[in-house]
């Protein structure tokens, strides 16, 4: 299957031979044709799936046909609404791209918070045709009349679990009381908990379902190794993997701010080129980072996961989960950072003694039993009481799940077995 028997036109096609993107993946396979024929979308993808492109290339089609010209005013066609900023800039980047040889550009506007209101106001002058937008800022937007909802006739909803998650509800319902009822809606999730499926219930009319399935030959390729190792000395053991390796594009996630300013500073001392990327930083040293990181000027960026959501670089080598995801779901966001279509990477997570328990709770929910690696001269010496060794648990008490899950992964994977 290729991408010109879905429908799309010659300057679409043109844009997409020169991203080097040889097959359309499952997730546009099924979403382009459906979205181009003007129906509702309903759509679980995952980070990585090349969802951004399933809906941006129908989008920017429909949008350039004549019989769609733009409304004049403060009018805008087509809304995109992402949970942050750092994927409402790419989205963005993937519509113009997509729309770069079309005989009128289309005027794509990027909002998001964190910066000033004022040039976004500026910009919504003479109205436009697509708008990527954090649900914040627009509603900020819309209640400083820059903007109207009125003509809107596509509405996507990117990320929807996120946008849920971040705790979006009350600003999507106050944004879908402003839209007409007639347009056509698209949803992309990578989850689909119950918020999510009520929202889809709610937005969208007579749905074709794309269900991508985590199949093998679907998933992005990513090698997961799980390494074994003390707390104190995961700085050290991290910067033994960039050197020994000589990887150079590394995204390490780290728990707090501080944390991915400390062990930025550690790496630096070793003689690395490394920075921290999180929620404080100025939006324009952000920029700058992200910038330098995607033009391989910086090899190591450490990130909170609010700071790194939505990081998409093409050739993204490693991840590597410093500290533990709070939840499976942010495993899988996580590494979904490399390996993105077609490319393959690779996502080593660090597990000491006092993570060990967390992280077999993530590999249960996917039920995938990685073995544990030690490195030579980081083998951990800090250890828990194996569960192994007392299967009543604490005396007097009943083994807990977590105890259960512990005693089983020793037995399944006894210390040193995972080479
Ligand atoms: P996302 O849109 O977040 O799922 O990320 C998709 C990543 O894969 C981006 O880096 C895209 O540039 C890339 N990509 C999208 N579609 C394709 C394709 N058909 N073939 C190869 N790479 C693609």
């Amino acid at each position: 299957m290729s991408f010109s028997s879905l429908g799309l036109s010659e300057p679409l096609l043109r844009a997409i031979s020169e991203q080097d993107y040889s097959t359309p993946t499952p997730v546009q396979l099924a979403s382009i044709p459906a979205i181009l024929r003007g129906e509702d979308v309903w759509a679980c993808a995952q980070t990585g799936s090349g969802k951004t492109a399933a809906y941006a290339l129908p989008i920017v089609q429909l949008l350039s046909a004549p019989s769609r010209p733009r409304p004049r005013g403060r009018f805008v066609r087509a809304l995109i609404l992402v949970p942050t900023r750092e994927l409402a800039g790419q989205v963005g980047e993937t519509l113009r791209h997509s729309g770069k040889h079309l005989p009128r550009m289309l005027k794509t506007l990027v909002v998001h918070g964190g910066v000033s209101i004022n040039p976004q106001m500026m910009a919504f002058g003479g109205g436009a045709d697509i708008v990527v937008a954090t649900p914040g800022r627009l509603l900020d937007l819309i209640a400083h009349n820059a903007v109207s909802l009125s003509a809107v006739t596509l509405l996507v909803l990117d990320e929807a679990d996120r946008l849920l998650e971040k705790g979006f509800r009350d600003e999507l319902g106050r944004i879908v009381a402003l839209l007409p009822g007639r347009r056509q809606s698209l949803l992309f999730s990578a989850t689909f908990p119950l918020a999510v499926s009520t929202l889809a219930a709610a937005l969208l009319h007579e749905p074709v379902r794309v269900d991508v399935p985590s199949a093998p030959e679907t998933k992005p390729d990513i090698l997961q190794r799980v390494i074994e190792v003390d707390a104190p000395r995961r700085t050290q053991l991290l910067r033994h993997l960039i050197q020994k390796n000589q990887w150079s594009g590394v995204l390490v996630f780290v728990a707090t701010k501080y944390a991915t300013e400390h062990v930025a500073q550690k790496l630096r001392q070793a003689g690395l080129v490394a920075a921290a990327l999180h929620g404080e930083l100025s939006q324009g040293t952000r920029q700058q980072i992200l910038a330098d990181f995607k033009a391989g000027r910086l090899p190591v960026l450490l990130a909170t996961d609010l700071a790194a959501r939505g990081i998409d670089v093409t050739r993204l080598q490693v991840v590597v989960n410093f500290d533990l995801p709070r939840s499976a779901v942010d495993y899988t966001h996580r590494i979904g950072r490399t390996g993105r279509a077609g490319a393959t990477g690779l996502a080593i997570s660090f597990v000491s003694s006092g993570t060990h328990a967390h992280f077999l709770l993530i590999e249960k929910r996917y039920q995938l039993p990685l073995p544990r690696e030690q490195i030579p001269g980081f083998e951990p010496v800090q250890t828990e009481v194996p569960a192994a060794a007392s299967p009543g648990g604490i005396k007097g008490r009943r083994m807990s799940k977590k105890d259960k899950l512990r005693a089983a992964a020793a037995r399944a994977f006894p210390p040193g077995s995972g080479g």
